[in-house]
């Protein structure tokens, strides 16, 4: 109920202090900001990210809310706390450090918690409540949204340390999905801010996959897309730091593919061209994606350099694709 919403946003507001300074200031956070600090984090960018540490000892957390005049089963029952099956209540953060998910008013809603000793799982998230839907949100959208509004494009990254190392390197148009394929809503609401979107995945074959996906999404809410691929299965954030912005921006955004080339190439991996008949395959595949393109322009452009690449007329490829139009149609 109501009620209880307000309670459990007025404790993330309160949990969202308190893990944060205690990263800053408590005694037993030296490891996790030692974590953060050999992961090249500023005091300044953990500040502006809100960063915390949640204490090892799972009382200390549930105590102090206590000592607030918080309903420590409200905060389980809503998700705040965590509960164990004999009724204890817990800070299901404890020793982790936190990241606050906030809405687009600025409001915590949830945190991402990561393990700072090689723990499983790497990431835990705030289960999901009528207050945190993952799939509406998209983190650090609430201080990234004037730059996206000023450059009319976001960069789409994967996960919450990409968004925080891009803005301490300058780069403040970022959000991330929380760890979950993008959502039409989420689409939706980059739609409402920029045209275009950069989405700048892992590197790996899972960042890949879900790029592509990503990319079906945004396509689907009218944004322009172009994909950006990180080289040796490294991510945004180790980039980055290997590499530094100007390389960042030279080589991974400006060098971003576009929606069409990124498709294409991303269908081809799947046929093998030495097999005539998988070849024929992949011909048939990349017509219906030209068959959807909204440009004239862009379905010649693109007809012509598949007949180019397989030595086919141009004529024969832009009757197929405008038949196959006809059905999509
Ligand atoms: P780090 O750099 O800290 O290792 P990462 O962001 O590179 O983290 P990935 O494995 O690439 O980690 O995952 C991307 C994002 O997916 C994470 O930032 C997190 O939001 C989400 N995620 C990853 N693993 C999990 C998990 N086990 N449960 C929930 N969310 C997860
Ligand atoms: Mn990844
Ligand atoms: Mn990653
Ligand atoms: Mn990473």
């Amino acid at each position: 109920n109501n009620q209880m919403d307000q309670e459990s946003l007025n404790a993330y507001e309160f949990l969202t202090m308190f893990y944060h300074h205690s990263l800053v200031h408590a005694n037993g956070a030296e490891e996790a900001k030692a974590y953060l600090t050999g992961r090249g984090l500023t005091e300044e960018t953990m500040k502006k990210f809100s960063v915390g540490f949640a204490p090892y000892k799972s009382d200390v957390t549930t105590t102090l809310l206590e000592k607030k005049s918080f309903h420590l089963h409200h905060l389980a029952h809503t998700g705040v706390l965590s509960e164990t099956e004999d009724g204890k209540v817990l800070d299901r953060f404890r020793g982790r450090v936190v990241f606050p998910i906030r809405n687009h008013l600025g409001k915590t809603v949830g945190f991402g918690g990561r393990t700072i000793r090689d723990e499983e799982p790497k990431y835990l998230n705030s289960p999901e409540s009528k207050l945190f839907q993952k799939g509406r949100l998209l983190y650090n959208f609430d201080q990234a949204r004037s730059e996206m509004k000023k450059l009319n494009q976001a960069i789409l990254f994967e996960g919450y340390m990409d968004v925080i190392t891009a803005d301490q390197y300058g780069i403040t148009h970022g959000v991330a999905s929380l760890g979950t394929a993008l959502t039409d809503h989420q689409a939706q609401l980059l739609k409402r801010y920029v045209d275009g979107v950069i989405v700048c995945y892992d590197g790996d074959n899972a960042g890949i996959e879900a790029a592509f996906k990503a990319a079906e999404r945004l396509k689907k809410a009218g944004l322009e897309s172009r994909i950006a691929s990180i080289p040796d299965g490294d991510d945004p954030d180790g980039y980055l730091k290997a590499n530094g912005k100007e390389a960042f921006e030279r080589k991974i955004l400006n060098q971003s593919a576009t929606y069409m080339s990124f498709v294409l190439t991303y269908l081809k991996r799947q046929y093998d061209p030495a097999i005539e008949a998988s070849r024929m395959q992949y011909i048939d595949e990349a017509i219906r994606y030209i068959a959807a393109l909204t440009k004239p322009i862009e379905r010649e452009h693109y007809a012509r350099e598949l007949a180019d690449e397989y030595n086919l007329s141009i004529d024969t490829i832009m009757g197929e694709v405008e038949s196959k139009r006809q059905h999509i149609m």
